[in-house]
């Protein structure tokens, strides 16, 4: 089937299946006193704490103090290859404690909050996936690491946004015809960009589809010396206004390198916090949302990002429960399009001088 004539049904959530983003508060003493007992017993129980830029500065704070790691997801899963510690905790959503369990079988992963999802996870149903993949069985199946352990089997390749557009000229420069799953914004972006022939998966981010390209446009005037930084899940009219288009990890590297001094920025607020550790003389302003002066789903923070807090990370090392399990054999398969992924990643670097946003 031509990609042109293709429509296929919105796979985005409802407000109704969102849950409200709740922030966890702590006054200063509780604060402490967790932050001591969650360094004791890391150690007690050889574990190590991963986050996602997207979690609280709190999290974030502790796993650089304690020898952890933060970053984006597929970083997060490769740091778990690399650390001593027998058991990962996995300070982000679901897809990201199973990214970390597929790739590190024999370490326990642990995850404060195992009801943490993703907006594009839940939205890609592996019955209904495979169904369609089923359909067009001349396409190679590209899905994006938001997805299930179980999607990632039924894949060729997984991709995350920093090496989307390399990967994908690369599999039409083979001839190659694709699927793409699950974020339409991500795919639109990509097929914009590359003009290659792609079936589209209809699922959404519910943080970053949020972000509006009218009221962006009138911040823009209000701060005309201010440079536009955009994740690729935002929709197209938003990316069009973009002086730079970059995975998270790119967002955080432009804040820091380019010149400017003042950024708007339409990601999760929660990458603010690195941001500004990066780079405390820089301005950032957050792009604007529906929020502004209506109501918003996510109001630009996770609410699944939002339910890792300091509370339940200290219960769930304290009790251990909450692992991530796989069935092996969607392990083994899950981790082929992953590992092809590195593999790519490692070779363009090799290829690509000073390209080393994977
Ligand atoms: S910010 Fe969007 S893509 Fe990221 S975990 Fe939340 S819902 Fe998923």
């Amino acid at each position: 089937m031509n990609a042109a004539a293709f429509v296929m049904k919105d796979h985005s959530l409802t407000p109704a299946q969102v849950p409200p983003t709740v922030v966890e508060t702590l006054d200063s003493a509780e604060k402490a006193a967790l932050v001591a007992r969650i360094q004791r017993l890391l150690k007690e129980r050889d574990a190590t704490l991963v986050a996602h830029y997207y979690t609280s500065p709190e999290l974030q704070e502790l796993a650089d103090a304690t020898g952890g790691y933060v970053s984006d997801s597929l970083d997060m899963a490769r740091f778990g290859t690399e650390c001593r510690s027998g058991t990962l905790i996995v300070a982000g959503v679901r897809f990201m404690g199973e990214t970390a369990k597929i790739l590190n079988p024999e370490k326990r992963v642990l995850m404060p909050d195992l009801g943490a999802e993703c907006s594009l996870d839940l939205g890609c149903p592996i019955d209904e996936f495979a169904a369609f993949c089923d359909q067009h069985p001349d396409r190679t199946v590209v899905v994006y690491a938001n997805t299930s352990a179980a999607v990632k089997a039924r894949s060729d390749w997984v991709v995350t946004s920093g090496i989307a557009l390399d990967l994908v000229k690369h599999l039409a420069e083979k001839g190659e015809k694709l699927i793409w799953a699950p974020d339409r914004h991500l795919g639109a972006y990509v097929q914009q960009e590359t003009g290659v022939d792609m079936l589209l998966w209809n699922g959404a981010c519910v943080v970053h589809e949020a972000f509006k390209a009218d009221g962006l446009r009138q911040l823009r005037a209000e701060h005309p010396d201010a440079q536009v930084l955009v994740h690729p899940e935002s929709p197209l009219d938003v990316i069009a206004q973009a002086d730079l288009v970059g995975s998270t990890t790119a967002l955080v590297k432009a804040v820091t390198e380019l010149p400017a001094k003042k950024f708007i920025i339409a990601t999760d607020n929660g990458l603010f916090h690195k941001m500004k550790l990066a780079a405390p003389d820089k301005i950032l302003l957050e792009a604007p949302i529906v929020g502004k002066g209506a109501t918003c789903v996510s109001c630009a923070h996770c609410p699944w990002m939002a339910m890792n807090g300091l509370r339940n990370l200290a219960r769930v090392l304290e009790v251990g429960d909450h692992e991530i399990r796989i069935d092996e054999a969607i392990r083994e398969r899950a981790a082929l399009p992953i590992r092809r992924l590195l593999d790519f990643a490692k070779q363009r670097r090799q290829v690509v001088l000073g390209n080393n946003d994977a």
